[in-house]
C-alpha cells in the first residue's frame, strides 16, 4: 500500500513526500481510513509506531476544508517533549496547507503562546495544566473543536492528569470526533475511553516479539515473602543492572526504599516523581550510580539503558503485552539477559497466557535454602505442564540442589 490510496489533498500529499514517507506503517494503514470517515478511534499503540502521522494526516485533511482562525483540533499530550514532537510533525506534513499549530505547556512564558492564540490557530497541541490556565483566563476558546486527540492517555493518567482531562472534555463540544491513544489499557483507562468515545473502532498494533536472547524463569513465592526472596536471589546471582517492576507507584517507592535499607544502590522510577527526578533516576542508572531501578510499567517506558542484565517482575504484569515490553528491556543489542518473574497465588492464569505467547514454558525455579514458609507448595499452583517428566525443572526434582545460576 502507498499514501496515494488515501487520496489526500495535494498539499498534504506534498508534505508526505517531503518527509520521505512512502509506505504507511501498520497503524497508519489501519487508522487513517477510519479517521477520514469521521469515526472515533481507540488506538492501542506505542510511540515509535508512526501513530502521530496516523492522526495528524487525517486532521490536516479535515482542516483544509472549512474556516480558518478557530481552534478546530485539540491534541492533548502528557509531556512537553511529546507535544513538541507532534507539533513538529504537523509543521512538516502540513507545510503547504498554511494550517497553523501552537504548542501550549507549562514551565515556559505564556506570552508567545498568547500571541499565537491571538493571531489565530487551527490546531492546539497541549499539556493539560497550562491548557486549562489559558481556558480559565479566557485566552483560549475550545467551543469550535471538531477533533479531540488524547495521546498517551495511560501516561497522562499515571501523571495525575485525569481530573484535568475530565475538565477539558467538558470544555469541548459534545459533537466531535475523539481519537484516543494509549500503549496500555488498564481498567481506569478503559473506563475513561468508554465514557468519552462514541462507538469507536479499535486499532491495535501488534506486540513486540520477546527478545530471543532472554531466558525466562518463574519463581513461585508466597506474597509476603517476595521482598526477602528478591534479596536472597540477588545474593546468589551475578547481576549487572537490574530493573524491577511493580504494579503501582506506591509499591515501586516502597520497594526501592526497602532495598536501599538492605544496602543496595537502588532507586525508584514512578509517575509521582517530577520529570526532573525521573530523569535523574534514569541517568543515575545509566551512569552506574545505582544498580537497581524499581519502576512501574508506564514510568519505565522512557528508559533507554542498554545492558540491563536482569528484569525482575516483582509483581506479575497485568497483560502479556506488558510482560514482553518489560522483558524487552534486557537482552538488548545482542546482550543476553534473564527475566525473573515472581508468581503468587492467583497468577497462574497470566502465567499460562505468557507461556502461550512466548511459545515456551517458563522454567520453575526455587531459591535453595530460602525460607518459603510452612506448607508452601508451588507445584500445586504452578505445575510445569510438560508431557515429559524429564523436562520437570531440576529444582522440583531434587530440592535443595544449587542451581547453576546461583553460583
Ligand atoms: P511516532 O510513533 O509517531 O512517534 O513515529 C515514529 C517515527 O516514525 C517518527 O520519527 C516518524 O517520523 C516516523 N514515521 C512515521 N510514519 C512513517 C512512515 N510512514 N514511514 C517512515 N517513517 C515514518
Amino acid at each position: 500500500m502507498n499514501f496515494e490510496e488515501f487520496s489526500f489533498d495535494r498539499r498534504i500529499a506534498a508534505g508526505v513526500k517531503s518527509v520521505g514517507y512512502t509506505t504507511p506503517t501498520p497503524i497508519q494503514e489501519k487508522a487513517i481510513p477510519v479517521i477520514l470517515k469521521g469515526r472515533d478511534i481507540l488506538g492501542i499503540a506505542q510511540t515509535g509506531t508512526g501513530k502521530t502521522a496516523a492522526f495528524v494526516l487525517p486532521i490536516l485533511q479535515r482542516l483544509t476544508q472549512g474556516p480558518r482562525g478557530k481552534v478546530r483540533a485539540l491534541i492533548v499530550a502528557p509531556t512537553r517533549e511529546l507535544a513538541e514532537q507532534t507539533h513538529q510533525e504537523i509543521i512538516k506534513l502540513g507545510r503547504d496547507t498554511k494550517i497553523r499549530s501552537v504548542t501550549i505547556y507549562g514551565g515556559v512564558s505564556k506570552k508567545p503562546q498568547l500571541a499565537a492564540l491571538r493571531r489565530g490557530v487551527e490546531i492546539v497541541v497541549a499539556c493539560p495544566g497550562r491548557l486549562l490556565d489559558h481556558v480559565d483566563a479566557g485566552a483560549l476558546d475550545l467551543s469550535h473543536v471538531e477533533v479531540l486527540v488524547l495521546d498517551e492517555a495511560d501516561r497522562m493518567c499515571d501523571m495525575g492528569f485525569l481530573p484535568d482531562i475530565k475538565r477539558i472534555i467538558r470544555q469541548v463540544p459534545e459533537k466531535r470526533q475523539t481519537l484516543f491513544f494509549s500503549a496500555t489499557m488498564p481498567k481506569d483507562i478503559r473506563a475513561l475511553a468508554d465514557r468519552i468515545l462514541d462507538r469507536p473502532e479499535t486499532v491495535q498494533i501488534g506486540m513486540i516479539a520477546p527478545a530471543k536472547t532472554v531466558s525466562h524463569a518463574l519463581y513461585p513465592v508466597p506474597e509476603d515473602r517476595r521482598k526477602e526472596l528478591l534479596v536472597a536471589m540477588l545474593q546468589r546471582t551475578k547481576t549487572g543492572r537490574v530493573l524491577v517492576f511493580t504494579r503501582t507507584k506506591h509499591r515501586a517507592q516502597n520497594l526501592a526504599t526497602f532495598m536501599k535499607k538492605r544496602g543496595y544502590r537502588a532507586g525508584a522510577l514512578q509517575g509521582n516523581m517530577t520529570q526532573n527526578q525521573r530523569q535523574q533516576a534514569i541517568s543515575g542508572f545509566r551512569k552506574g550510580k545505582i544498580d537497581m531501578l524499581v519502576a512501574t510499567d508506564i514510568a519505565a517506558r522512557g528508559i533507554d539503558v542498554s545492558q540491563i542484565s536482569h528484569v525482575v517482575n516483582f509483581d506479575m504484569p497485568d497483560t502479556v503485552d506488558a510482560y514482553t515490553h518489560r522483558i524487552g528491556r534486557t537482552g538488548r543489542a545482542e546482550h543476553s539477559g534473564e527475566a525473573f518473574t515472581f508468581a503468587v497465588r492467583g497468577d497462574s492464569g497470566m502465567v499460562r497466557e505468557i507461556e502461550k505467547t512466548i511459545g515456551t514454558k517458563l522454567e520453575r525455579r526455587r531459591v535453595p535454602d530460602f525460607d518459603y514458609g510452612v506448607g508452601f507448595n508451588p507445584e500445586r499452583q504452578f505445575p510445569q505442564r510438560s508431557s515429559s517428566s524429564s523436562r520437570l525443572p531440576r529444582s522440583f526434582r531434587s530440592r535443595g540442589t544449587r542451581r547453576r545460576s546461583f553460583r
